[in-house]
């Protein structure tokens, strides 16, 4: 069976580049980039040569890039510290976040009495920068906004230009979490004023288990892991070599060729959405992700007209690997937040959402397979209803 993978969006395949890349530089370049002999010292430049580049793409300095081993640890440094050393006492957010900004939002709110305010979307998933603005006019604590670029379950994207217009207008810092768009939008934060982003390389191409957070240097934000110098002092521990060249290597790639990847991947969405909604009667996408506008080209949220709990695992029967939401909650049984936020009670009680995620490798014929593998399933939903209704 030819298997299917439409979860880019939980993770994306390595590219062969990517391998050659790492495999080098464990064989080649094993130093420690700490050590002052050759063999460190060229490690290090494999590790700087990375920060320049992806520094000058988002036109910061290399300083301001410090890299880590993931988005969760990017995420949870930059809220964590910014209570700790940078004396934020509120935090506005929203319930969209992904978990590992959520979670360490609600940790600070628990062990250092951060008082916490959440803007609730609109049913479309839009945060209102009104409400947004008023929120941040009510009060004088330091406070930090933390809204993502754009949702890795529903694709929505937000302005956070204009968040880091009203951010800087109100004296507050802004974190904006970037893992689901950082090397598939061009970003400059010479122009966009966010004080903290993040990145994770196994969402374009890369490996997993490194990532940096982009710090912008006037805010002082010091690190939460400490021991050696090494991150300038923001990120103790040896550095992951390799998977730092291959997260360049990636970042490269997607850099490079990032118009064709867009155009590609906007296309396929565009047919998954046309045969979708032909073929599959009753269908709704969730959010704004079936919309050109303020919508990532990556995913696709689908809204199934009958109920399934069981969709992903007779996907998978099919050969077809896709998720229902966020990878790190797709264990649990209940709707995830961002669920929950954009969709009815009869919706939930009577749907099941589907999060269909692209890359530039995404063929039509996978989304022919998977129209046909859901017209297939929803039969013997049709059947199985029938028979319990005559029983
Ligand atoms: N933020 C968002 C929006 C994500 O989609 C993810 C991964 O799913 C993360 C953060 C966490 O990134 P990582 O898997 O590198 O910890």
């Amino acid at each position: 069976m030819n298997k299917i993978y439409l979860d880019n969006a939980a993770t994306t395949p390595l590219s062969e580049e990517v391998i050659d890349a790492m495999v080098n530089t464990m064989k080649m370049s094993f130093g420690n980039p700490s050590s002052t002999h050759s063999f460190g010292q060229e490690a290090k430049i494999c590790i700087e040569n990375v920060r320049r580049e992806i520094a000058d793409c988002l036109h910061v300095t290399p300083a301001e890039i410090i890299f880590t081993s993931c988005g969760t640890e990017s995420n949870n440094m930059i809220i964590k510290s910014s209570v700790e050393h940078l004396g934020v006492e509120r935090i506005i957010s929203s319930p969209l976040e992904h978990k590992c900004v959520s979670e360490c939002i609600l940790d600070m709110k628990s062990r250092r009495g951060v008082e916490v305010n959440y803007i609730r979307p609109n049913e479309k998933g839009d945060i209102d920068l009104h409400k947004l603005e008023e929120l941040l006019k009510a009060s004088d604590k330091k406070t930090l906004v933390s809204l993502m670029h754009a949702n890795n379950e529903i694709g929505n994207l937000l302005d956070i230009k204009k968040v880091a217009e009203l951010c800087k207008a109100n004296n507050a810092l802004f974190h904006s979490d970037t893992v689901q768009t950082m090397a598939h939008m061009n970003l400059d934060f010479s122009d966009i004023q966010v004080d903290f982003a993040s990145c994770s390389a196994h969402k374009f191409h890369g490996p997993k288990g490194i990532g940096f957070a982009f710090i912008r240097k006037a805010t002082g934000l010091k690190g939460i892991i400490t021991g050696g110098p090494q991150e300038r002092s923001l990120r103790a521990g040896t550095e992951n070599v390799a998977g730092i060249v291959g997260l360049g290597k990636a970042w490269e790639l997607s850099l490079k060729n990032m118009v064709q990847y867009t155009q590609h991947m906007q296309e396929i969405k565009d047919y998954a959405v046309e045969r979708l909604s032909a073929e599959i009667s009753g269908i709704k996408f969730n959010g704004r992700s079936a919309e050109k506008e303020n919508s990532l080209y990556t995913v696709l949220n689908a809204l199934l007209p009958f109920k399934n709990p069981l969709i992903g695992l007779q996907l998978d029967m099919k050969g077809i690997a896709i998720s229902q939401g966020s990878a790190c909650s797709s264990g649990a049984s209940k709707p995830s937040m961002v669920m929950m936020m954009v969709l009815s009670e009869d919706e939930m009680d009577n749907g099941t959402p589907l999060r269909i995620s692209f890359s530039h490798m995404t063929t039509k014929e996978e989304i022919d397979a998977l129209v046909l593998a859901l017209k297939e399933i929803s039969k013997d939903v049709a059947i199985e209803k029938t028979n319990l209704e005559h029983r």
